[in-house]
């Protein structure tokens, strides 16, 4: 399970200092060294880290902890809500077009999980928000992604709106928001071509189905396990296409849980969702709180 060496790391650290009745200095700087490799060890970029521990160091030495009845205690639960704020803070809700249909276009190296997570997406739209999206199978350049769309497609029981791959992923977008609007469909999922790499013709292609469909949200799909490599990546969509969301995907694995925790403060893009399995009701809205009551146990 994700985050499990952080997890136990960072409770075992906790646990020398909840029922503390006196918390001095040197405690507060012991327990930052530690939960500090902690972190380190589980993938955090080493920049994210400093900032984090400068910030739990700065509050905890505080005469407020320092002089309450239970020092411990609140020095754990500024640890808690350093480690909210840094995955985010509050929950981070799918925009929702007050002129449907909602356009959500789906990006992500080949492998990360996108067309999958577009299907779980959609399923999760309908079954907790009551919504009837419209899948759009824009990657051109793979057949099999087009007829992996449609199986999902079926699976859902979902209508999937594809072109071939004769027509541009800017047509093909247009068209099907007209023809979403025709069927009254309240979102419209765009599933786009991945690529092993980032490069500048995926980036040219992306840019231009932004320009035409002028999407409500760019979601970026990043597998958890590439660890700093996720964080890399949603840096260098993000300078491209202004992403609005994350959608992290494989924490059911045995990811150290680093891009989960680095990828909010390096791109300042909240994760949205995060993907727990490989089948379509394995995804869920990301709480940063819930997250950090998690890993802290
Ligand atoms: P794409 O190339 O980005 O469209 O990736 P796919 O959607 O084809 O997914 C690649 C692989 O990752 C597939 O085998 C999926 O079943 C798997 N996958 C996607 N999301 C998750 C997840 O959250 N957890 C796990 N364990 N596997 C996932």
């Amino acid at each position: 399970m994700a985050f499990e060496g952080l997890s136990n790391r960072l409770q075992e650290t906790i646990k020398k200092i909840t029922g503390k009745g006196k918390v001095s200095e040197q405690d507060v700087k012991t327990m930052a060294r530690e939960v500090r490799l902690a972190l380190l060890e589980a993938d955090v970029n080493f920049k994210v880290v400093r900032s984090f521990i400068n910030d739990i160091k700065e509050r905890a030495i505080g005469q407020e902890v320092m002089e309450s009845l239970t020092p411990g205690q609140q020095v754990i639960k500024i640890v808690q809500e350093e480690l909210t704020n840094l995955m985010g803070g509050e929950q981070s809700k799918i925009a929702v077009s007050d002129r449907p249909p909602t356009v959500i276009m789906m990006s992500g190296l080949q492998g990360a999980g996108k067309t999958t997570t577009t299907g779980k997406l959609a399923n999760l739209l309908r079954k907790q928000y009551n919504k009837s999206p419209l899948l759009v199978a824009c990657d051109i350049y793979r057949p099999a992604a087009i007829k992996q769309l449609q199986t999902l497609g079926k699976q859902l029981d979902m209508p999937v709106f594809e072109m071939g791959t004769d027509v541009s992923p800017v047509e093909i977008s247009k068209k099907a928001i007209e023809y979403a609007k025709q069927e009254h469909h309240d979102y419209v999922l765009i599933d786009t071509a991945g690529r092993l790499h980032v490069d500048d013709t995926l980036m040219q292609e992306l840019e231009d189905v932004k320009a035409e469909v002028k999407p409500d949200e760019i979601f970026l799909v990043v597998d958890a396990m590439t660890g700093q490599d996720a964080v890399n990546v949603a840096e260098s969509f993000n300078e491209h296409l202004d992403i609005t969301g994350v959608v992290l995907t494989k924490l059911d694995g045995d990811t150290r849980g680093g891009a989960a925790l680095s990828i909010k403060a390096v791109t300042d893009t909240p994760i949205k969702f995060i993907g727990m399995g490989e089948k379509l009701d394995e995804l869920e809205e990301f709480h940063p709180e819930r997250m950090a009551s998690r890993i802290l146990g």
